[in-house]
């Protein structure tokens, strides 16, 4: 049975007394740096953190994600630095959308352009505790960008393996530059995964994907930094976070930063901000899950969409992020890669520039809310996950053609007065004149 309950004495095992790894499906609790573990030993069941102590917001200074501190680990990390991302007003898009507040969370302002840097900032000084010596992910992209940064910033071997030819031009360049070993496997994202698990389990490398519990206590910070800085904006909690959904940890990061709040006695139940989940119409099991009311997901063999970075059939939380969006009487709901192409080009035209997945949280506000799911009174914050720059092909594809001028101002300004003097046959004619 998933249990995420937090308890009231926490006991922790012999060998750990700050934190622990506690498993949602057996309760089995183990030391969390003696062995290298990913899954239970006992039960094979999804691992969390749980810690002696849970801190209140007056526990927290500084900036970034290790202000956090007293919710991490660790006091400080392998760090680039990361996190104190901004909290965007897109009046155009809330007027146009409609509901009372409407806030972008924009990851994509990271130090590598996605949300993955909070994750990995505390996972690659997990790693280094732990004295392994090479990193390792399956990525659609952005895991293995944000990995291949910390390890060279750590000074560790990395490892990456990418789905061939489905990972978008800008993650590529950078695991490239940043000096991974990049793998490309003939297969999709799930078949990546599973090959780096099987390499994790023979010891040949630390597995760095969000399968992994600390990339998601460091993920849980993306909620604290929504819920002060929109208090101290508004003087209130949001009502609702929605975001794309991938493997769900950052659902499950989500979710946990709650309920170590409400448990803290910081946030009461009530003000708990709904999670609501959005996937890509190609590649939506945890969709399906939550609409069909089922306690797992159906892996999904075939998966597509423009949206590469949530190109996922078999989202490993889901275990941990179902109960996150049933418990916060949150939903979930699949857009299509249309959809998401337009809520990026709203998105940009407020000045805010997203890769597709990022918008497919916008894309999916705006179905909620025409379907009367969502309430135009709520106070709304959209997660936007990585930047523009990720994918520049899809940007040029969403976006307006360059067009062709001469060399010439006067030409340049009758252009630009609509007549047609540019690199057409009468621009050329009149060259030769
Ligand atoms: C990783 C990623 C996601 C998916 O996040 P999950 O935590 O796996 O659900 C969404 N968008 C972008 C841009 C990502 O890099
Ligand atoms: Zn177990």
């Amino acid at each position: 049975m998933t249990d995420l309950t937090l308890p009231d004495r926490p006991e922790p095992p012999e060998g750990a007394d700050d934190v622990w790894l506690h498993c949602i499906e057996c309760g089995h609790a183990l030391p969390p740096f003696d062995d290298v573990v990913f899954t239970c030993p006992e039960c094979d069941g999804l691992l969390e953190a749980r810690y002696a102590d849970y801190p209140t917001f007056d526990d927290f200074s500084g900036e970034g994600v290790w202000r956090y501190a007293a919710a991490l680990p660790f006091d400080e990390g392998v760090s680039l630095p990361e996190g104190n991302t901004p909290l965007h007003e897109v009046p155009r898009l809330e007027a146009d959308i409609g509901v009372r507040n409407l806030r972008v969370k924009h990851e994509g302002m990271n130090p590598t352009g996605s949300f993955k840097d909070r994750g990995m900032t505390v996972g690659v000084r997990v790693a280094e505790e732990l004295g392994v010596d090479r990193l390792a992910c399956a990525s659609t992209g952005n895991t293995s960008a944000a990995l291949a940064a910390y390890g060279a910033r750590a000074d560790l071997e990395t490892l990456v393996l990418l789905p061939a030819g489905k990972v978008a031009a800008g993650k590529i360049a950078q695991a490239s530059l940043h000096g991974a070993r990049i793998l490309e496997v003939d297969g999709n994202f799930d078949a990546c995964l599973d090959r780096v698990q099987d390499l994790a389990a023979r010891g040949e490398a630390y597995l760095l994907n969000s399968l992994n519990p600390f990339r998601l206590e460091g993920q849980k910070t993306i909620g604290l930094e929504i819920l002060e800085r929109f208090r101290d904006e508004e003087g209130r909690f949001p009502d609702r976070i929605v975001l794309p959904v991938g493997n769900a940890g950052n659902t499950a990061a989500l979710y946990k930063c709650f309920r170590e709040l409400v448990h803290a006695g910081a946030l009461a139940p009530g003000d708990v901000p709904k999670l609501t989940g959005v996937q890509a119409e190609g590649a939506a099991p945890m969709v399906e899950a939550v609409r069909e009311g089922n306690a797992e997901t159906r892996r999904w063999d075939e998966v597509e969409t423009i949206a590469t970075a949530i190109r996922i059939g078999n989202p490993v939380n889901a275990p941990k992020a179902l109960p996150g969006i049933r418990e916060t009487g949150g939903t979930a709901v699949a857009v299509s890669d249309e959809e998401i192409t337009a809520a990026q080009r709203d998105l940009a035209g407020e000045g805010v520039g997203v890769e597709p997945a990022s918008a497919a949280s916008v894309a999916g506000l705006r179905k909620l809310v025409a379907e009367g799911e969502v309430s135009t009174g709520e106070d709304v914050v959209c997660l936007t996950t990585g930047h523009l720059l990720k994918d520049p092909d899809a940007a040029a594809a969403a976006g307006r053609d360059p067009e062709d001028v001469p060399n010439d101002t006067d030409a340049i300004l009758d252009h630009l007065a609509g007549k047609d003097v540019g690199g057409g046959l009468f621009g050329r004619l009149r060259g030769l004149l």
